[in-house]
């Protein structure tokens, strides 16, 4: 029904309230998705205020990034706009003129089981425009990006649909909304394919027309990005939220969710469950609470962000989801006990295998490695030692690698074996022996 919902292009307000239940006081849907931004409302509500009080409304909600990583939105937006080479000739808070700056969208939504990007674009694409147009006001940007996923390709012309309308109603283009000097513009780029991509470097990289490889960071995108110049790089939830802030405030934004996690979460929910779909949770939530929601039975584990995640297991249920306990960029899959552990991690293990980008010595052998392993291993040849090659090549692996895809790549097998050791020693080839036989002397 949801697919159906979503493909139908119905708008999330209207859909039926059997997919909204009500938790915490907080209908699901009811902070973000429950409360539609309507075209050129966050940015007159952004020029009616001076650039400092929009600053201090984003400053307030304490958003952080919705890619996964979490880093403070107002922070990496004061970066760009007030960088070094600003600071150097210009007093605090005082862009320097003629400093070409950035905005781009990242909805390159590689990750498995995260489609929660895909749904905004789809049905909220407006929003999403719209906070990064207040974003662009704010840093002073006369350019920006959405580099979509090439597997999107087909939300591409609707996209650009939403764009020329909001050109049409001054939206977007020279002196938005009135506003002499103000001038933005959005231009859709398409990905091919690659996993890799959706690293902020790699996709500026591919921006520029140049193979997706990540730069080394620092110097992050805030000073150094498209063409070297500073650069905003948001995931579209950031945006999109971002637009939300704008128009209700920050306050409003950090009245749920915890200490250091305010607002709400968008969570991509699917796997061996009874209603996968896209949940709107205030962070703080449990693990029992959304596999309750979601109606999972007979848990085996989730895995929570992705393959890049962490697997967890039935026994820890009771964990939030939160920077302070588990960060996500919107994965969430479950898994129930028919499903074999093993052949979970050897899934991922075969991305990670097939997207390394191949720049790097311990990301480009070591997911080899790790991943011809675990095929021994799952099919029964493994021997004793074995395993402590897998966790040891793993941790090379994530120790060594140049950027986030090797030093993630090995966490399905490191975070399984943590938690599963008995099913991976099961696993191992066992030899029935003649009663009687003499191993050992066999063996000297
Ligand atoms: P990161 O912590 O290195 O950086 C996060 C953001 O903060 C970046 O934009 C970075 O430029 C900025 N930043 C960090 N330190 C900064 C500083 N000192 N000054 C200015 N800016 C700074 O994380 P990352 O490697 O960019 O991303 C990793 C995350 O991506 C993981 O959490 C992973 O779950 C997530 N991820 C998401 C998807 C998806 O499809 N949504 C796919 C793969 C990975
Ligand atoms: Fe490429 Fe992997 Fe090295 Fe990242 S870690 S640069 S994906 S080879």
């Amino acid at each position: 029904q949801i697919a159906r919902l979503i493909n139908d292009d119905i708008p999330l307000g209207e859909w039926p309230e059997e997919f909204f239940a009500i938790k915490e006081n907080i209908r699901l849907a009811d902070r973000l998705l429950g409360n539609p931004v309507r075209p050129g409302e966050a940015l007159e509500r952004t020029l009616a205020l001076d650039r400092e009080t929009m600053f201090g409304e984003i400053e307030t909600s304490q958003l952080r990034g919705r890619g996964g990583a979490g880093f403070n939105t107002a922070w990496k937006w004061r970066f760009c706009y007030e960088g070094p080479e600003t600071a150097a000739v210009c007093p605090p808070g005082q862009p320097a003129a003629g400093i070409e700056r950035y905005v781009v969208c990242n909805a390159d939504e590689g990750e498995p089981g995260t489609f929660k990007d895909r749904v905004l674009l789809q049905s909220c694409a407006d929003q999403v425009f719209e906070g990064m147009t207040v974003c662009a006001y704010l840093v002073g940007a006369k350019q920006g990006f959405l580099y979509l996923r090439g597997e999107y390709l087909y939300l591409h012309d609707q996209l650009e649909a939403v764009l020329a309308a909001r050109r049409r109603h001054g939206l977007l283009g020279k002196s938005i909304l009135g506003r002499e000097g103000f001038d933005f513009d959005i231009e859709i780029r398409l990905g091919a394919g690659a996993y890799i991509c959706g690293e902020e470097s790699a996709l500026i990289e591919s921006l520029e027309g140049n193979r997706g490889v990540p730069r080394n960071r620092p110097p992050y995108p805030v000073t150094h990005g498209y063409l070297g110049k500073p650069t905003v790089v948001n995931n579209v939830e950031t945006f999109f939220a971002a637009a939300a802030i704008a128009v209700h405030g920050g306050e409003w934004f950090a009245e749920v969710g915890t200490e250091k996690s305010k607002g709400t979460k968008l969570l991509s929910i699917c796997g061996d469950c009874a209603r996968p779909g896209i949940y709107e949770y205030p962070f703080g939530v449990t693990i029992r609470q959304v596999l309750e929601d979601c109606g999972a039975a007979d848990v085996l584990g989730v895995q929570i962000g992705g393959p890049s995640g962490t697997f967890l297991s039935d026994k820890e249920c009771d964990r939030k989801l939160a920077y302070e306990d588990l960060a996500t960029g919107g994965s969430f899959i479950v898994f129930d006990r028919t499903r074999d552990v093993i052949g979970i991690a050897r899934n991922f293990t075969h991305f990670f295998a097939h997207e390394s980008c191949g720049f790097c010595t311990p990301c480009r052998v070591g997911t080899a490695l790790l991943k011809n392993l675990l095929d021994k291993i799952a099919e029964g040849h493994g021997a004793t030692g074995d395993l402590a090659e897998l966790s040891r090549l793993g941790r090379f692996v994530r120790s060594a690698s140049h950027c986030g895809l090797g030093q993630t790549a090995a966490n399905p097998i490191l975070s399984t074996l943590e938690r599963y050791p008995e099913i991976y020693q099961a696993r191992l080839k066992t030899i029935d022996f003649e009663p009687g036989f003499d191993l050992d002397g066999a063996l000297a």
